[in-house]
């Protein structure tokens, strides 16, 4: 439809008659367990309650489908998503059934004998490997006895996976209220911000999401890198990083970054070490200097100084990925620190990340900050200006596409 480089408009519940319908509703309920198995932070179901509540309300009979972690295309019982119904169920006040697996003719029994307010919760749709291929006949079984795709995985949205690509081409479609909402606050950091405009960068996942650090480098005043992700660009710099994670493969293009970023771009200038994430006792180390038997975990008390003074002086902030490995107590003191100076930024704040979600909770902030995106990967790609695969389908082109 859109297919003329313009950008296009998202459509949403308020493009259709959704009353009476039977629907399938996509949600990121892609919640963080606890090592025994319970939801370790609710964020992401309590995001989708309002569109479940108002598909409800109208009388819709809802298939709620999800995926949770990375199954890859196997039944694992560790990844159901029972422990999200229980909490559902709870939020609710009424039962949430979970279907006995993902489609099928038990599957399909259940999904026909659902009345207009029913809900029914579908199991991990990546306990089958279509889910993740994108196959269009994975899809046609989803949409069985449905007649709308309402997407709220806005978690999801820059994935090409059935449930929020292939769907859309054989149900109509809108974007929830979530979906609606992420798209319009992201939307404005792809604007005109207020200046400075700090991005600051942590977590894990070097390599997804180094090739983002440069376009959203390029955007912001000052680029903060903490965590797992500044590793890299201090083992580039010359830096012993003992046995901490880093990915040799990037440094060059770290390297490159720094160069191209200069003064802008704020590192580590120490780091708090233990031999394991479960060392109790924690040492401070000059950013450079990791010891070979100790790996850097947090980062230090003078950067954590630095981060905080820098976030004082702007006025808009997008963070993403949490400054150390902040489940343990040990190495929390970081991320704290972090999330507490984002959340003091005087003008518009965005976080995003399942990780850096629960840190904000868990530092008891996340009611002061503008809007607390649902998305990691998703809202880095988003405001890299890219043409999301989720998003278009549901007409939604960002501004300058191709
Ligand atoms: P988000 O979920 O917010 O997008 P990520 O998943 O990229 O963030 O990263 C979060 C993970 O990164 C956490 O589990 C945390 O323990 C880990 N992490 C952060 N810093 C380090 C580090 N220096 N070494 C190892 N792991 C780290
Ligand atoms: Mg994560």
């Amino acid at each position: 439809m859109d297919d003329d480089g313009k950008p296009g408009r998202l459509r949403t519940l308020e493009d259709v008659d959704f009353r009476g319908r039977r629907v399938l509703l996509r949600a990121d309920l892609n919640v963080p367990l606890t090592a025994d198995g319970a939801v370790a932070d609710a964020s992401r179901i309590d995001a989708t309650l309002p569109t479940l509540r108002r598909l409800l309300d109208a009388d819709c009979a809802v298939v709620l489908a999800s995926h949770l972690g990375r199954p890859k295309g196997r039944v694992v019982p560790a990844l159901s998503l029972a422990p999200v119904a229980q909490v559902l169920s709870q939020r609710l006040g009424r039962p949430v059934p979970l279907a006995p697996g993902v489609t099928g003719p038990e599957v399909a029994a259940r999904v026909r004998a659902l009345g207009p307010g029913e809900v029914l919760l579908l199991e991990n749709l990546r306990f089958d490997p279509r889910e993740e291929k994108d196959d269009p006949a994975f899809a046609a079984e989803l949409a069985q006895g449905l007649d709308l795709l309402v997407d709220d995985a806005f978690g999801a949205v820059h994935r090409a996976h059935a449930s929020v690509h292939a769907l859309a081409g054989v149900l109509e479609s809108v974007a929830g209220l979530l979906v609606a909402r992420e798209v319009e606050m992201l939307s404005r950091l792809l604007g005109q911000v207020e200046r400075p405009y700090a991005v600051v960068l942590g977590g894990a996942k070097v390599a997804d999401k180094l090739g983002m650090v440069a376009t959203l480098g390029e955007r912001a005043d000052r680029l903060i890198v903490g965590g797992g992700m500044a590793n890299t660009f201090l083992l580039a710099r010359g830096g012993r990083m003992g046995r901490s994670l880093v990915e040799p493969d990037r440094a060059a293009d770290a390297r490159a970054l720094m160069e191209r970023l200069g003064e802008r771009l704020l590192l580590p200038v120490d780091l708090v070490v233990g031999s394991a994430p479960d060392d109790p006792e924690p040492r401070v180390v000059g950013a450079d200097a990791v010891p070979d038997d100790a790996m850097a975990l947090d980062i230090g008390p003078q950067t954590r100084g630095r981060f905080a003074a820098a976030l004082a002086e702007s006025r808009t902030v997008f963070w993403n990925g949490p400054m150390g490995v902040f489940e343990r107590p040990a190495y929390r003191a970081g991320t704290q620190a972090v999330a507490a100076a984002v959340a003091a930024v005087p003008g518009l704040s965005v976080v995003g990340g399942g990780d850096s979600v629960a840190a904000l909770h868990a530092a008891g902030v996340a009611s002061r900050i503008g809007h607390v995106s649902t998305g990691g990967g998703a809202s880095l790609e988003f405001l890299e200006g890219r043409d999301l695969p989720g998003l278009r389908v549901l007409g939604y082109r960002p501004p300058g596409a191709r």
